[in-house]
């Protein structure tokens, strides 16, 4: 009984998306699974929303993140989108395996969606089984968590359970299940969606719940609407700055995998590059490299627009004048992008004054990485030391194939820092806060996975975690966790695994 009553107040919901109606979604529960385990929670999250996972049993905790639980407050529903795949306009997709069991507030306030990734089929599972497997959960969980400790809007983690269930995939692997958790997941597509059936009644009902939910202060402005597409676009030229500075491939960013709150979504075949290469890609699906590294931030700027065009009916009645207003906004992310990207690579380069020949100075050393397959990560790291001095840059140097070609560089960028008041240790503290000596490598992500899934060795896994809890601090006694991958290491393809 007393297990009853603490489960009860495990999770204390609070939903909005269901009171839209049921335009928006499908009610559907997950389907329960044989024998759920759980495999990993994020105690520190819970503590954020508010859940307290120490009052429940172990076994009611693989019940209720395995779904075979509902507790009182969820409502569970997969939500209904369309979107832009690889560039093909899919009329309805909607969560085929995800299910929202709903909403909380979380200690600084914040509406959170939890909601199950792999919890079997809803009405939107079209050819799918509504499953996921165990080594994609665990991917998208290292991955999101490293994400968030780096600094960028991302989803969460919660928890990864087994379900004790085989999916069949190219081989059969074991089921599992991640609790995805977000500020929202409202996606691009879920507005075109809606402007397909050239519904604007649920249109302005979404663009309001978005506005509520995500840019409250666009409400104070003449045209709201049009200040959300402002807002929207501005918090994603944010975002794919941001990941170009660590070097991070969505890998599938389809119109669907765009979440309108601003925080990366739907990690599936992504990667981090080790050695710099604009035309870097990993997804075995993306054969044209339409999400290549150096392609994101115009392809962002696509999506924007397709976002634009959903809700042009809102920006104006006249539709001449709808047209030209959205594309003032757009028309204005390249300048918005290039600002926030460059003032990240001035930190990078421990620069914290602005000069016009800066941008050359940034492309000079991203030309010269790529000419000679130097290591993005460790360049930018290694960099850190060489602020204090030309004497500390010896190992820097050969990272680079033609280690002159980093001293041409290096010359340049030495005369840029003199102009400057700062002292050495004020630059490589800046420095330090905007390089990581630590992102998921991709082969550190499979030796976790493959121990965890092939022998149910769960200790890399974790040691992966702590490590990139941490991903501005040196690993002390684990350094080996900054290095590229030896040749026979490297992972050449990442596969979307549903
Ligand atoms: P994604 O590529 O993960 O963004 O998924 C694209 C679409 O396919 C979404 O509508 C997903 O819900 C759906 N989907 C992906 N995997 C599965 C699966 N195993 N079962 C059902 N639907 C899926
Ligand atoms: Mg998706």
């Amino acid at each position: 009984m007393l297990i009853e009553t603490s489960k009860k107040n495990a999770i204390c919901f609070d939903n909005s998306y269901v009171l839209l109606g049921s335009r928006f979604y499908a009610s559907v529960k997950p389907t329960p699974v044989e024998r759920p385990c759980i495999v990993k929670l994020n105690y520190g999250l819970a503590r954020d929303l508010g859940i307290d996972l120490e009052v429940i049993e172990p076994e009611a905790l693989a019940e209720i993140f395995s779904g075979n639980q509902i507790l009182p407050g969820s409502e569970p529903l997969a939500m209904v989108y369309a979107g832009h795949q690889f560039g093909q306009f899919v009329p309805q997709l909607g969560d085929g395996r995800a299910i929202l069991l709903g909403e909380v507030i979380d200690n600084s306030s914040f509406r959170r969606d939890i909601q199950l990734k792999g919890a079997g089929l809803t009405p939107f599972s079209r050819q799918g089984d509504g499953r996921a497997a165990l080594g994609p959960v665990l991917r998208e969980y290292i991955i999101s968590e490293a994400m968030h400790a780096l600094g960028i809007p991302t989803t969460r983690s919660l928890g990864a359970v087994t379900t004790g269930e085989p999916v069949y995939r190219e081989k059969v692997l074991p089921g599992a299940i991640l609790t995805r958790v977000a500020l929202g997941h409202v996606r691009a597509g879920t507005f075109q969606y809606f402007a397909l059936q050239r519904d604007e009644k649920a249109l302005t009902q979404l663009a309001d719940y978005v506005i509520d939910r995500h840019y409250p202060v666009v409400k104070k402005v003449p045209n709201p609407y049009l200040k959300l597409l402002e807002e929207v676009m501005d918090r994603h030229a944010r975002l794919v700055a941001q990941w170009m500075q660590v070097g991070f491939i969505h890998g599938v960013m389809n119109t669907d995998n765009m979440a309108i709150s601003g925080e990366t979504i739907d990690y599936g075949p992504c990667a981090f590059m080790d050695t710099f290469d604009q035309t870097k890609v990993f997804s075995s699906i993306d054969h044209m490299g339409r999400y290549a590294y150096g392609n994101q931030p115009p392809i962002v700027q696509w999506n924007l627009t397709r976002f634009a065009e959903t809700i042009l009916p809102l920006i104006d009645k006249i539709p001449d004048r709808a047209v030209d207003l959205a594309k003032e906004v757009i028309e204005v992310y390249p300048e918005r992008f290039q600002d926030y990207w460059l003032s990240g690579m001035r930190r990078k380069l421990g620069l914290f004054t602005s000069e016009s020949e800066d941008e050359a100075l940034v492309q000079s050393l991203l030309d010269t990485m790529q000419e000679n397959e130097a290591d993005f990560t460790l360049t930018f790291r290694r960099l850190c030391d060489a602020a204090l001095g030309p004497e500390l840059e010896g190992s820097l140097r050969y990272l680079f194939k033609d280690a002159r070609a980093y001293d041409k560089w290096a010359l340049n960028w030495r005369v840029r820092m003199s102009h400057e008041v700062k002292t050495p240790d004020e630059h490589v503290e800046l420095m330090r806060q905007a390089n990581p000596a630590v992102i998921p490598r991709n082969h550190r992500v499979e030796q976790a996975l493959e121990a965890a899934v092939e022998e149910g060795d769960y200790g890399p896994f974790e040691k992966l975690l702590e490590v990139l809890s941490s991903p501005y601090v040196e690993p002390v006694g684990h350094t080996e966790y900054m290095l590229p991958p030896k040749p026979e290491e490297h992972v050449l393809q990442t596969f979307c695994g549903t």
